[in-house]
């Protein structure tokens, strides 16, 4: 197994059975953490005061989103909320679908260099159920979600840049 490397700021969140449990994540008192169910009002704190959905600090200057193709390149609006870049690498290097339950640390965190996308100017790529992109921008709004009444998402500003995941 390949090991690798929890980025700082995510190290200092508690861990279950040596990985860091989400600050979204649903955890009840003398409950194993549920890895990939986000607690509802640590998601709308998220969203509203713009934490890492994975360490719970504040965003930094770039911070990156995840997402789906549609979400990536048509709509920009992101139902997760947005991650510190380091901890969206960790989270896409344990790919499937973030941090799930059963979670083994399978991949080092790399990308596609040719699909490095400027997404101005590049072709997108092939449009793919299961492909997934870290969408890095510097700046989102919060927007009522269409299909969860009442919740937040985020409507991503133009993207600085927008990589392939390799899952
Ligand atoms: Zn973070």
């Amino acid at each position: 197994m390949a090991h690798i490397e929890i980025p700082a700021r995510l190290a200092a969140r508690p861990q279950y059975h040596g990985m860091p449990v989400p600050w979204i994540a649903i955890w009840a008192p003398d409950e194993p953490p549920q890895f990939g169910a986000n607690d509802g009002k640590r998601t709308r704190d998220a969203f509203v005061l713009r934490l890492c959905a994975l360490c719970g600090q504040k965003l930094e200057y770039r911070f990156a989103f995840i997402g789906s193709y549609r979400e990536c390149y048509d709509t920009r609006t992101f139902n997760e909320p947005a991650m510190c870049i380091e901890c969206a690498l960790y989270a896409a290097a344990v790919c499937p679908y973030l941090v799930t339950e059963g979670y083994v640390a399978r991949h080092q965190p790399r990308f596609k260099k040719s699909k490095l996308l400027n997404p101005e100017d590049a072709p997108p790529p092939r449009r793919r159920d299961d492909w997934h992109g870290l969408y890095v921008t510097r700046s989102y709004e919060v927007v009522p979600s269409r299909d969860m009444i009442g919740e937040p998402v985020a409507k991503a500003a133009k993207a600085i840049e927008i990589r392939s995941l390799e899952c």
